[in-house]
């Protein structure tokens, strides 16, 4: 017997059974007191997931708590929202926000993929934290301003220390634990455009999945950095944080070093960040968790024929495999000028190529002018607009594309992707 889902966000929804023949326009009349564009009709193709959903997006499935951490004397504690639907396993754990001035943009991919999954479809269990940082976000600061304390660098954090600690505990505990899989979503946020995925050993099927542009891989140690600081970041613009500058030397690892540590299966996200693409990078970042939670088990595999939800099932582009990466960065502090715009996030340019231009604030002498270095050179991470910034600041993030010899996978036959 054919089953028809009729979804109707904010109205009404519910899980229509018939016995032959459907006449979808008599359906549609049946229900046309509600607005039509808001009207959603799609055959249901899969089986019912383990946790017996049926009706409605995830987004919709989900159910919110919220989490009181110790912050400063005004508020006495902030509110850390986490939504969370489904109970089986595998159950992954969705993170936004860990550096605040990121954050935004990650919860927008969160809010996509939610809103494109069905909730019928879901097999496992998911956890979302789209504002892991929240007075970080509200700073527009990679760090929250009370103590200053890289999140990133304080896992497993402490439930006693201060509130960036604190916040750490508070994840572990309510969020970390019992996944078995976890995305951390970061991203070029409110300074830059960023277009790739970090790949880890023995996750590198999660990371192929999310069809970032670029990947690098690395390796799992308390000794290596998270993303954006191991690529180095400091910058006066965007609030980036300084190299060795806060948290230094406090004991603590990235959460997914930690998440790595528990036995979970990790893939890091850096990509997208304010532009006039913004939405399509986000609509990007959503369809690769989409493939990764299919590739983990924790949502169904079907044929989406489905137009009540976003189609996020592509096959994603093969992404480049990088090998060696840099940072280049100002000799002083000056203004930047750039001339590789936000569109070339995410692809390769030919050594040589002027990338952008530090000037003299008052004459506008050029003093310092970067340029592609590798045959060809990976745009990872690039400014896209005009900026203030002070000797150092994280300006470009190259990679040189893995050589052929290279005993790894090799460099995927498609040698520019498609942008966001
Ligand atoms: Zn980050």
């Amino acid at each position: 017997m054919p089953q028809y889902l009729l979804h109707i966000p904010h109205v009404d929804r519910g899980l229509l059974s018939v016995e032959s023949q459907v006449n979808l326009r008599a359906l549609s009349k049946s229900v046309s007191m509600f607005d039509r564009e808001r009207i959603r009709i799609g055959r249901r193709t899969g089986t019912l997931g383990g946790n017996g959903m049926t009706g409605g997006s995830l987004r919709e499935a989900l159910r919110w708590k919220s989490v009181l951490v110790g912050c400063g004397a005004a508020h006495g504690t902030v509110a850390l929202q986490l939504g969370s639907a489904g109970k089986a396993h595998p159950h992954v754990l969705i993170t936004a926000g860990i550096h605040g001035d990121e954050g935004p943009w990650g919860a927008l991919a969160i809010a996509m993929l939610l809103e494109s999954v069905p909730s019928r479809d879901l097999l496992g269990s998911v956890t979302v934290v789209p504002a892991c940082n929240p007075l970080a976000m509200e700073a527009d600061a990679r760090c929250a301003p009370l103590d200053s304390l890289d999140l990133n660098r304080v896992f497993p954090g402490d439930p006693g220390g201060s509130h960036t600690q604190r916040l750490a505990g508070a994840l572990v505990e309510h969020a970390v634990a019992g996944a078995d899989v976890v995305v951390d979503l970061h991203g070029g946020g409110s300074w830059c455009v960023n277009a790739f995925a970090f790949s880890f050993p023995g996750c590198e099927d999660l990371a192929e999945a999310v069809g970032a542009p670029f990947l690098v891989t690395r390796e799992s140690s308390r000794s290596v950095s998270h993303p954006s600081r191991h690529l180095g970041s400091r910058s006066r613009a965007g609030s980036a944080g300084s190299a060795g500058g806060a948290g230094a030397g406090r004991a603590g690892m990235p959460l997914s070093d930690y998440a790595l540590s528990r036995g979970a299966r990790v893939v890091a996200i850096e990509i997208g960040g304010r532009c006039p693409a913004e939405n399509e990078w986000a609509s990007r970042v959503a369809a690769g968790m989409r493939r990764v939670m299919q590739v983990a088990g924790v949502v169904a595999r079907v044929d989406d024929d489905r137009p009540a939800m976003a189609p996020a099932s592509a096959a994603p582009t093969a992404s480049i495999h990088l090998g060696h990466s840099e940072v280049l960065r100002p000799s002083r502090g000056g203004v930047f000028l750039p001339e590789m715009r936000h569109e070339q996030a995410g692809r390769l340019v030919p050594a040589g190529t002027v990338l952008g231009r530090m000037v003299d604030p008052i004459t506008l002498d050029t003093f310092q002018t970067f340029v592609a270095p590798f045959q060809p050179t990976a745009l990872m991470l690039l400014r896209p607009a005009m900026a203030v910034l002070e000797a150092g600041a994280m300006t470009y993030v190259v990679g040189r594309v893995r050589e052929e010899s290279s005993p790894s996978p090799g460099t995927p036959s498609t040698p520019l992707p498609a942008g966001p």
